[in-house]
């Protein structure tokens, strides 16, 4: 499969949205597999370093365990799989026949990384395979800063060694994929730097560049968030990234944090989503306060289903699937329950964690439902 195209994407997301509606079920589009909370650095703005600091018992799925539930994601009809930890090249054994198994099938398959841990031979063996993108997390251009956020001295350097021994690698091998990407949390050492991002990426040649807010995991992060001028300038630097990122032919999220009111709110997220939904009067799923649950699944380390792309549901007992096939927690009782509250306008627990990149997508997957009800003459 090539590249999926943010538009596409939505466009295949609303189709099985619309399924649901016309109460036909339809399988996740796409799977978020956090397969290790472990990982090599300590960065200060890592949601998931609050789980390793408390060193969780090692109760990580096995390599036969993490292939079985892959097995069974891609017999479900999962078509994107975005891998991530922890750190998930901290396992290159577990890693490896994951991501194999998934371009087998055909499947679009994105892994999100520091960096620090490629070397000739993984870069050879994921090239051959075929694999679609892998997603760098830099921060900042400068080593001092970078190295300072990721809590080790070298990892900025390793991480733009590993992406330019990838585009050599696709080079002399011939291929085009993987695609390259960036992932950057906003902060308050990088909010004025957002071009020297796009001036980096370009030299690197990355096709796209994310952007999300800071979600507070720790103590530490309260000191790396914005304040609210800080917010301002920050969209006026965004701005000025954002046609840079034009001209370079970059995709970035950019625009959505100029034009959106989204971006004052961070931690706010479900008063917005009450406001910003289709409808409020119906009690179906066009009255949802978000559809991930209708389109997304987690696997978590330990096995843990999630019911979005964020954290599992608290406050509801967790499926798990080493002792539930896939298909049967996707259409069974856990997720029946949180569709529902959701379809009630209440939030469930992790809602208010919610990353702002997230909360964009499902604004314009709504706009889609949207015009898709209204062509068929429905809403
Ligand atoms: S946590 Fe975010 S993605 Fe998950 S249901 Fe709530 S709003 Fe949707």
């Amino acid at each position: 499969m090539d590249k999926i195209e943010d538009n596409s994407e939505v466009n295949q997301i609303s189709k099985r949205l619309t399924d649901w509606i016309k109460s036909k079920k339809s399988p996740p589009y796409q799977i978020n597999m956090y397969f290790t909370k472990q990982c090599n650095l300590k960065c200060k703005f890592c949601a998931f370093s609050p789980l390793i600091e408390k060193k969780y018992p090692s109760n990580e799925l096995s390599k036969e365990e993490l292939l079985r539930a892959t097995k069974e994601g891609l017999e479900l009809g999962i078509e994107v799989w975005y891998i991530a930890g922890g750190e998930p090249f901290f396992y290159p054994d577990k890693l490896l026949p994951m991501m194999g198994m998934i371009k087998k099938h055909g499947k679009y398959g994105n892994v999100n990384t520091n960096g620090t841990l490629f070397n000739r031979e993984i870069v050879k063996d994921i090239v051959s395979m075929g694999w679609d993108e892998i997603t760098f997390s830099i921060n900042v251009t400068d080593s001092k800063t970078e190295d300072f956020l990721k809590g080790e001295k070298g990892a900025f350097k390793k991480c733009i060694e590993a992406m330019k021994l990838i585009q050599s690698t696709k080079k002399e091998m011939n291929k085009e994929k993987p695609g390259l990407s960036i992932h950057t949390i906003i902060m308050n050492k990088n909010y004025k730097r957002l071009t020297d991002m796009l001036i980096l990426g370009h030299s690197l040649g990355v096709s796209s560049m994310n952007f999300t807010h800071i979600m507070e995991a720790t103590d530490y992060v309260k000191k790396l968030k914005l304040t609210n001028e800080q917010i301002e300038l920050f969209k006026k630097e965004a701005e000025k990234a954002f046609l840079l990122s034009k001209k370079m032919k970059i995709f970035t999220n950019l625009e959505k944090y100029i034009s959106s009111p989204l971006s004052d709110e961070i931690g706010n997220y479900t008063n917005i989503l009450k406001s910003t939904s289709i409808t409020k009067d119906s009690k179906s799923l066009l009255s949802a306060i978000c559809f991930e649950p209708w389109t997304q699944v987690t696997i978590f380390f330990d096995g843990t289903v999630g019911a979005c792309g964020v954290w599992p549901c608290t406050s509801l007992k967790n499926e798990n699937v080493r002792n539930k096939n896939l298909k049967d927690i996707w259409y069974g009782e856990y997720f029946e329950r949180i569709r529902e509250r959701l379809i009630n306008r209440e939030s469930i627990d992790t809602c208010l964690d919610c990353a702002s990149s997230r909360i964009f997508k499902n604004e314009e997957i709504k706009n889609n439902i949207r015009k898709i009800m209204s062509e068929e003459n429905k809403f």
